[in-house]
């Protein structure tokens, strides 16, 4: 038997809207992914991991970003 429970954000107690987040994280997520291929176009090929890594350093990323870069990193470790 399958229990039915809300799906919360795997990073704070909100509801989840897409791909396990809640819609901030989500938008942060998304804002990652477009920029990943912005950071392609002027400095050529950088894998996820480096420029998760090198976004981390960068002290003007802001909370909801770095949350999500945590995780991102953690699965890429893992995979
Ligand atoms: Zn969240």
């Amino acid at each position: 038997m399958i229990a039915k429970f809300e799906t919360r954000c795997i990073l704070c107690v909100r509801k989840a809207i897409q791909e396990k987040f809640c819609e901030y994280h989500y938008e942060a997520l998304q804002s990652l992914r477009d920029h990943y291929q912005v950071w392609k176009n002027s400095y050529g090929e950088i894998t996820w991991y480096d420029y998760l890594t090198r976004l981390q350093e960068i002290k003007y990323t802001g909370k909801w970003v770095k949350d999500v870069i945590e995780i991102e990193l953690k699965n890429v470790k893992n995979e």
